[in-house]
């Protein structure tokens, strides 16, 4: 496909942009290649429709067509989930989140939220971001024994702080949150319960986590994570939060939306309610325990000793690594995964004493439950620190050929 582009300076760097993770082991916890059929999707006559607004309320003509599309893609989420307001139209994970601080808190607010070094994301109240500058962030985290999240420590600082929302939800933290409970502690402090759903929205999907909806006022997810979908975002919510957040994500925060990524979207929403998705769900979460639990066996920490769901912080400072040190040693034998702290990391951000690893791209490349064995066996070899680039070079050949290329 990028052989046919014209300009073959960016054509070349495609090219090298598929060869490389055709030829390499992609264990990155939040991306997916998108089917054909999202793909197909993003590069329609779509993507050039201007339709500001709403279906059958646009500021712009023509958009007969954009409309049902979005309906389309509503029905489909609204089905697949089970929610009763769905948006389809935000950009990204971030900006859905961004719609919903504006639909339910004014700056200087308090937001409860889990920290950064929790496993928490920017957008839930760092000094870095807009959440932690525009709003007043309280953090909880997990306890030390254990490295769960301390419900009891969160119910005080709701108790006691009165956030306008608590938001649940965690980029590198590897356990079910217990949405129930977080309901029951939302209702005390009269706070909205926001499930920020951007790694789990996919599992959820496929059946093999709780769904957060029965409990939670609104959950925002990223359509390009473990769903398969194009890049973007999605709000869903409780009826009675309608109105709010239709406005907040337009006209509030955005303009136009991105029609050919709403047809992505709708495609992506049919292919994940079915049979096959279900299965990989279930392989991608199987996967990231037999690969915690061979990784433990050689030896490493993985936090929190395990995980219920599609990824994994495993602690390589045992090792004598940092986190960066750690990922550019598997990047040499041709493993990707990102850098990542522990909850109570003495290291900066930056640098980090753990990876993180996922699993949705292994199984989707057709290493699944069962080639978890051999996976940490690459990984604990590529980290050793007596080996060098010919090492690696044998590790990333290896790999190569169980990838088929
Ligand atoms: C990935 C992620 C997001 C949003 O990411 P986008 O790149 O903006 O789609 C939001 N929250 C959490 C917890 C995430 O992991």
């Amino acid at each position: 496909m990028a052989g046919s582009l014209s300009d073959p300076q960016v054509a070349d760097l495609l090219e090298r942009e598929t060869r490389r993770r055709d030829s390499t082991l992609q264990l990155l916890a939040g991306e997916t290649p998108a089917s054909p059929a999202v793909r197909a999707a993003l590069t329609s006559d779509l993507g050039a429709k201007y339709a500001e607004g709403y279906p059958g309320a646009r500021y712009h003509g023509g958009c007969s067509v954009a409309d049902e599309v979005e309906n389309l893609a509503i029905e489909r989420a609204a089905a697949l989930f089970g929610a009763d307001y769905v948006n389809v139209q935000p950009l990204s994970g971030s900006i859905a989140g961004l719609s919903v601080y504006a639909a339910f808190a004014q700056p200087g607010d308090p937001i409860l939220a889990l920290g950064l070094r929790y496993g928490g994301h920017q957008t839930h109240g760092s000094r870095a971001n807009f959440s932690g500058r525009w709003f007043a962030p309280i953090h909880y985290g997990v306890r030390r024994s254990d490295e769960r999240i301390d419900y009891t420590e969160l119910r005080d600082l709701a108790l006691l702080h009165r956030p306008r929302i608590i938001v649940a939800g965690a980029s590198s933290h590897s356990r079910s949150f217990d949405f129930a409970l977080l309901r029951t502690i939302a209702d005390e402090a009269e706070a909205i319960l926001w499930v920020d759903a951007a790694h789990l929205a996919g599992l959820v999907a496929g059946g093999v986590v709780d769904s957060p909806l029965p409990h939670a006022d609104v959950v925002t997810l990223s359509t390009h994570k473990v769903l398969q979908g194009p890049r973007g975002g999605m709000i869903l919510a409780r009826d009675e939060h309608r109105a709010v957040l239709q406005k907040a994500v337009h006209p509030f925060v955005q303009g136009g939306p991105s029609m050919n990524s709403i047809a992505a979207k709708a495609v992506c929403l049919r292919e994940s309610g079915g049979e096959g998705f279900a299965q990989y769900a279930a392989a991608t979460v199987t996967s990231a325990q037999r690969l915690g639990e061979a990784l433990t066996a050689a030896g490493l920490r993985v936090v929190s000793g395990g995980t219920d769901l599609h990824l994994a912080v495993v602690d390589v400072s045992e090792r004598g690594l940092t986190g960066i040190e750690a990922q550019r040693r598997l990047a040499s034998a041709g493993i990707v995964v990102d850098r990542a702290v522990l909850p109570f990391d003495s290291r900066p951000v930056t640098e980090g004493s753990a990876i993180r690893f996922g699993t949705p791209c292994a199984v989707l490349a057709g290493l699944g439950p069962d080639a978890m064995g051999d996976v940490a066996d690459w990984m604990t070899r590529a980290l050793a620190v007596d080996v060098g680039a010919t090492q690696h070079a044998d590790i990333r050949h290896e790999i190569q050929l169980r990838l088929g290329g």
